[in-house]
């Protein structure tokens, strides 16, 4: 039977005991009010557990007193003020407030019903709670990276559209900062993906804590985050960005493993750099690639050129993977002086790339794009098999025996295989493991340090030395340090540079070679240019020097050379 029928018979036979039980036993929450008054007239069981208040608590009582008061006008549908279910056949949603103090999600079915002289307004109520969470959900999913739990790039999206409808026409400035982590990959593939994710939870939990409400802090996905920023300047966006390299910077536990991140930053502002959302994304990441460029762990604002200089960098990709297969690729060799008595000790091998319309591209230029694009693993492999060959036909020439230095990047260290390639380099050329060091810069050693204790003791094993490259300018933990089978650190040049008139500068070189002495390590000072600085360093007592004082980075045969006619650099009597 339809159940208004059902209960118009109720109504009609109250003292039916068998419509009354059915009535009080029917698994909907059905309630009856007074069509003229809207008082409540009557109740169900199922009602009484849906609201936890007793039939007689609540009849006579306004049928409104079940919902509570809206705080959204949009809930409280045409034609049913206050949440009235009036008109026949009407569906609507609303919320009831139970006893507890909860508000359940119900729809409401509405009908009417006569009886006697009366009209009795009929609620049917399902608790669609659940429907409405699971709906909720949804919701928040489409809208949010699932690793991260912040903004995806689609909520991004229209965050961004309105905060730009809200500043057009005022002069209002919106600010996208687009993140990159550097060298993301390398952790990722290395520790495993478990680690990455971790870290990157940790990262946007960072993000999030320093962005200002009001800000929206996005995934955008892999490595790559976005904030965007309401009601600020370029000054105010520079600012910020620095503060989230430093937040990023500082080292994030993952298990066992302790973590040094950087990342690059890209910002582009409306209204100078983008309309809308697509332009600003565009030249944020023209302006994160900038960041790259010029070394990482830094931030760049956009600026129109970028777009010519991305253009431009995948040329220079192209370019790159047919360098090696046309043998683009030379070696030059810096030698490494002893300051006790300016005697040749070494080399270090430095990749030049020869290219065929734009001269010569520094290392600088292109190991970054090399080592994005993967490709440092074959160039590395070829600076490794190349410098042996190199060695040996030293040998084979008689020239006295000096290690050869090459430099390792991140995505090489990492590999499984580096030990066996460097000794099968070793072996193909009847070389000693002597003859090669291997350089790795600080700042890849102590991006995961336990990680690298265990490489590095591998790579110790083949029997070659190796030196911390590039040292001060990374995020050292000394506890680490000593731990690290190495056997020397190499100043870096930035520290060199001021090393005769910056006071800072120089208690941090002289404070590196204590620290090397202390462990037991050589010390080389890189960069170095001047009388000034040299006779610093060998004051400091400093183990031996590269520079343009001496050389700067030349020719196998100009190399060879050199050690035929034995020069050494004039030192000064002490
Ligand atoms: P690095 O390993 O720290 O090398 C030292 C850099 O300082 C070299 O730059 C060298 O030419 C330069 N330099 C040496 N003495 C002086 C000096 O007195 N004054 C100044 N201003 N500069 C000096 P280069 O050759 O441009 O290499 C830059 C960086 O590129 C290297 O820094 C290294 O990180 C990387 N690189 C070079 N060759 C390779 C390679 O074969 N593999 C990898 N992975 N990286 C390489
Ligand atoms: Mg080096
Ligand atoms: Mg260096």
């Amino acid at each position: 039977m339809p159940v208004v029928p059902l209960l118009e018979s109720i109504y009609r036979h109250a003292d039916d005991c068998m419509y009354r039980t059915i009535f009080e036993d029917a698994t909907t929450a059905i309630a009856l009010a007074d069509a003229e008054t809207g008082e409540l007239r009557d109740i169900n069981r199922a009602m009484e557990r849906l609201v936890g208040w007793s039939r007689a608590e609540l009849l006579g009582r306004p049928q409104w007193v079940l919902h509570p008061p809206s705080r959204d006008s949009r809930t409280s549908s045409p034609g049913c003020s206050r949440h009235r279910w009036a008109a026949d056949g009407q569906v609507i949603e609303a919320q009831v407030l139970t006893r507890r103090g909860d508000v359940v999600d119900v729809e409401i079915k509405a009908s009417s019903l006569q009886c006697n002289s009366r009209r009795l307004l009929v609620g049917f109520f399902s608790d669609i709670t659940e429907r409405r969470r699971q709906e909720r959900e949804l919701r928040h999913q489409a809208a949010h990276d699932s690793l991260t739990g912040l903004a995806n790039r689609l909520l991004a999206e229209e965050r961004t559209a309105r905060l730009l409808a809200l500043a057009r026409g005022s002069d209002r400035c919106v600010a996208m900062l687009l993140i990159d982590l550097d060298r993301f990959k390398i952790v990722n593939d290395g520790l495993g993906h478990a680690v990455g994710d971790a870290l990157l939870r940790d990262i946007g939990a960072r993000l999030a804590a320093v962005a200002r409400s009001g800000d929206t802090v996005a995934r955008l996905g892999g490595d790559e985050f976005m904030i965007v920023m309401r009601d600020t300047h370029d000054e105010a966006a520079t600012d910020f960005g620095n503060r989230l390299l430093e937040t990023i910077k500082r080292p994030i536990r993952v298990g066992t493993h302790e973590l040094t991140m950087t990342a690059s930053l890209g910002i582009a502002s409306y209204p100078k750099d983008g309309a809308n959302f697509a332009e600003m994304y565009r030249n944020a990441d023209a302006a994160m690639y900038g960041a790259k460029a010029r070394g990482r762990n830094c931030l760049e604002h956009y600026s129109p050129e970028m777009n010519r200089r991305t253009a431009d960098r995948l040329d220079l990709e192209g370019d790159l993977r047919r360098a090696l297969e046309r043998q683009e690729l030379v070696l030059h060799y810096q030698p490494k002086v002893r300051l006790r008595d300016g005697r040749v000790v070494g080399a270090e091998a430095l990749v030049r790339w020869s290219h065929p319309t734009r001269g010569m591209v520094s290392p600088m230029e292109f190991i970054p794009l090399a080592e994005e694009t993967g490709l440092i693993v074959p160039i590395g492999q070829w600076v490794i098999e190349s410098a042996c060959a190199q060695i040996r036909d030293w040998v084979a020439a008689g020239l006295p025996e000096v290690a050869v230095a090459v430099n390792l990047s991140a995505l090489q260290f990492q590999s499984r295989d580096l030990p066996r390639q460097i000794a099968r380099a070793l072996d193909a050329n009847g070389l000693s493991a002597r003859c090669l060091e291997l350089e790795v810069t600080e700042s890849v050693a102590m991006a995961a340090p336990e990680e690298s204790i265990r490489v590095l003791a591998e790579l110790k094993a083949v029997g070659v030395r190796i030196w911390l490259d590039d040292f001060g300018t990374g995020y050292s933990s000394l506890a680490y340090l000593k731990r690290f089978p190495i056997d020397g650190l190499k100043i870096d040049r930035s520290f060199v540079d001021s090393i005769a008139t910056d006071p800072n500068d120089a208690t941090i070189a002289r404070m590196v070679i204590a620290l090397a002495r202390e462990l037991k390590m050589q010390v080389v000072a890189e960069g170095v240019e001047t009388w000034e600085q040299f006779s610093f360093l060998s004051r400091a007592r400093c183990d031996a020097m590269q520079g343009y004082l001496f050389s700067e980075s030349i020719l196998a045969e100009d190399f060879a050379r050199l050690l035929t006619q034995g020069r050494r650099l004039a030192v000064p009597a002490p």
